[in-house]
């Protein structure tokens, strides 16, 4: 099993991983497979969607802050329970095919780790299974 360090910067964003995700899987020499990536963290997920223009972003954490606000009725004593929906809500793993050595993406599509408790230094687990 691989792993990736992420650094995040803001208390909701989402970071495009699909590079160092790709540079994994190429290190690893894999023509064919599935590859499982794992958020072991929970107030934070994994989530594939438009890479090519950066307001979809925004716009995913702008529509998760609108469902998931930060309620004065949560009982969680940390004080965090709108970033433990959230999580939930994108859910902690993917899985990619991969197919002559490349992820199986769509045109645009990418990988993201959506960061909802930051600043922090998260990980990702990388597991790729050879067919
Ligand atoms: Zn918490």
């Amino acid at each position: 099993m691989e792993k990736l360090t992420v650094k995040t910067k803001k208390r909701n964003e989402l970071i495009d991983i699909t590079k160092p995700v790709k540079k994994v899987i190429e290190s690893l020499g894999v023509e064919n497979g599935i590859c499982v990536l794992f958020c072991p963290h929970t107030t934070a997920s994994l989530t594939i969607n438009e890479a090519f223009d950066p307001s979809v972003m925004g716009d995913i954490i702008f529509s998760l802050d609108k469902i998931s606000p930060d309620y004065p009725e949560f009982r969680h004593m940390e004080g965090n329970s709108d970033s433990h929906v959230k999580s939930s809500l994108l859910g902690c793993s993917l899985n990619l095919i991969i197919k002559d050595g490349k992820i199986m993406l769509g045109q645009w599509q990418g990988i993201f780790f959506a960061e909802f408790d930051g600043p922090r230094t998260r990980e990702v687990f990388v597991q790729v299974v050879k067919a």
